[in-house]
């Protein structure tokens, strides 16, 4: 029976490299998020996009209903949608800790609290959290939050839902350049000093052990490993996708 996979943000970034490693591993996925960018178009008859906002919580059940509409059932929800943008304390206005704090944190707690409410059964919460949730960085305190926010979220999540027979786990990426981290590190308080492919490679030669930064793929396929009945024993870890820059 084809399984089915909801996926915040699976339209572009990260999330699009989520989508597509689902449908190679089979499943139908259901895209949430504001705008399709033709997602849909990996794979026409096993991709919805549903379009929602992460920080509606009646958005989620949207989600969680069209998984059951497409296959039957929820097996899998990937909390992924969210942003990053790095402001020094004094540019931290109520504002913008409320966008990142909604988007990244609430936005991941309605997922799951979706979720859990529609999975029957077996169940797999992943949620895209960060290496920014294991240590902080300047400039950086509000995505932090939200990020070590989403680690407790996963701790705790495994302990309730677990009897329930719902595993909760995160991955923390490091570095993967997408749209939106290039975006970030545009900005004049971002750590790449106006020149984001220097910092990138700067960053990569001092800091990754294997030489290299990770890709939307390794995040992919860590996310259908996890869903499977092979990583039956892991819950509640908030595991590093990093290339050994951040060991634990
Ligand atoms: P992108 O900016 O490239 O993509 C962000 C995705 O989130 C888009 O699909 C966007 O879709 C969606 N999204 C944002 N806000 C909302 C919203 N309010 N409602 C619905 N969807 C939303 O980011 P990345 O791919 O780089 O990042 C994806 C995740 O990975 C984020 O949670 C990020 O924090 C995390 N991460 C990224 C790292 C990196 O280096 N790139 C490293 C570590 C973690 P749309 O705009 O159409 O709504």
């Amino acid at each position: 029976m084809t399984k089915s996979v909801v996926v915040t943000g699976g339209n572009r970034g990260i999330g699009r490299s989520i989508t597509s490693c689902f449908l190679d591993a089979g499943y139908h996925v259901i895209v949430g998020a504001r705008k399709s960018q033709n997602v849909e178009n990996l794979n026409p008859e096993r991709v919805t996009f549903v379009e929602m906002d992460v920080r509606n919580e009646e958005d989620h059940l949207k989600l969680a209903e069209a998984a059951i509409a497409a296959t039957g059932a929820l097996d899998v929800y990937v909390n992924n949608a969210g942003f990053s943008e790095w402001r020094p304390i004094e540019k931290i206005d109520n504002q913008f800790f409320d966008d990142i704090i909604n988007t990244n944190l609430k936005g991941a707690f309605w997922g799951a609290k979706a979720a859990a409410a529609k999975m029957t059964g077996k169940g797999v919460i992943i949620n895209i959290s960060s290496m920014a949730a294991k240590r902080g960085s300047a400039n950086n305190a509000m995505y932090c939050a939200s990020k070590f926010g989403m680690n407790g979220l996963t701790q705790s999540l495994c302990k309730e839902l677990g009897p329930k027979g719902i595993r909760v786990n995160a991955l923390c990426p490091v570095l993967i350049k997408t749209d939106g981290l290039m975006e970030a590190l545009e900005a004049s308080d971002s750590p790449a000093a106006g020149n984001p492919e220097a910092f990138l490679t700067n960053f990569k030669q001092a800091n990754s052990a294997l030489g290299n930064l990770p890709a939307g793929e390794d995040v992919g396929e860590m996310a259908v490993f996890l869903s499977s009945d092979k990583a039956g024993a892991i819950t509640g870890q908030c595991i590093n996708v990093d290339c050994g820059v951040f060991p634990q």
